[in-house]
């Protein structure tokens, strides 16, 4: 069995009104038949990554173990790429093979002068073959970098090199078609796949923010993530709020800057990280915002609750 492939929607498979499927995506990419192993096409809705649910990704992670199960040495799934930060997470979460499974989508759409996809797609195809990246967990493979998806974000709204790791950079890099994994990823054990949903609200701090905003966005949901100031600072005043608020649900304390951790015993202000995890806030660690919110989603529709949600972020985060 070849290399199972995976078609969404998004930018790679663009072309005008029309929707390229993956025998028409492959048939652009030249080089492709230079690959051991063949691809095996399953082409599923063809959904902008905005839409996607995680019903739908989940769908996918189980379709890829099947492959997997089959005989599929590794997976390509092509997406947008617009969420493709998050959806790369949620599979790398759930992803409890060794294979690789590896992400891939394009900022040019087919119908541009150097259109980026087929490249991308080589390249992807190419690391989910190699020995090397066996036991990575999912990864995101663009402009010939290698990218654990547990880092990785789209920094950039129109630039080909949009993926970065801000914390770690790449895994590796794919050089004159040869896969070069450099350094592999910490992974953890699998998480099982939820069996409710849960809501989540992600809520960034601002300068000059006012409580009742947080407060609105929270009710009806079952947990929150906080994209705070810096290591984890917010205006004082939100402070009281905040504290009602961890009583109730889960509160995990993020950084809204994209790189870096959050700090646990720094600060002692008002409105800072210490003050905030001694009112119950979970420390979200390293986790960027919408990771955390990710995990947090899972974490919850399988029945953690709090003691669960802080452990799983205390190994995790
Ligand atoms: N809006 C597109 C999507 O995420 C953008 C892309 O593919 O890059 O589906």
């Amino acid at each position: 069995m070849g290399i199972a492939l995976f078609t969404l929607g998004g930018t790679i498979s663009m072309a005008g009104a029309a929707r390229l499927d993956g025998a028409a995506l492959t048939a652009a990419v030249p080089g492709l038949e230079t690959l051991d192993e063949p691809l095996d096409i399953q082409d599923l809705e063809p959904v902008g990554s905005g839409s996607l649910t995680f019903a739908q990704v989940l769908a996918v992670a189980e379709s890829a173990s099947a492959a997997v199960r089959a005989g599929a040495p590794g997976v390509v799934i092509t997406q947008g790429t617009d969420t493709l930060e998050e959806t790369a997470y949620l599979l790398d979460l759930v992803w409890a093979q060794d294979a690789p499974l590896v992400l891939t989508g394009a900022m040019r759409n087919p119908t541009l002068a150097g259109p980026d996809g087929p490249a991308n797609l080589l390249a992807a195809a190419r690391v989910a073959a190699a020995a090397p990246a066996r036991g990575l967990g999912a990864l995101v493979v663009f402009n010939d970098e290698i990218h654990a998806a547990r880092w990785v974000r789209k920094t950039h709204s129109t630039s080909t090199a949009t993926f970065v790791s801000p914390d770690t950079g790449p895994l590796g890099h794919v050089i004159e078609g040869r896969v070069r994994v450099l350094t592999a990823p910490v992974r953890c054990a699998p998480l099982p796949p939820p069996t409710a949903g849960a809501r989540v609200a992600l809520y960034t701090v601002t300068l000059d923010d006012d409580p009742d905003t947080l407060t609105a966005l929270a009710a009806g949901q079952d947990a929150v993530v906080l994209a705070g100031f810096g290591v984890g600072h917010v205006p004082a005043v939100l402070v009281p709020a905040l504290a009602e608020l961890a009583a109730r649900m889960p509160v995990v304390l993020t950084s809204r800057t994209g790189a870096g951790s959050v700090l646990r015993s720094t600060y002692r202000s008002p409105g800072s990280e210490t003050e905030l995890l001694s009112h119950g806030l979970i420390d979200g660690g390293l986790l960027h915002p919408y990771k955390a919110r990710v995990l947090l989603r899972l974490l919850l529709g399988s029945g953690a609750d709090r003691d669960a949600v802080a452990a799983a972020f205390a190994e995790r985060g």
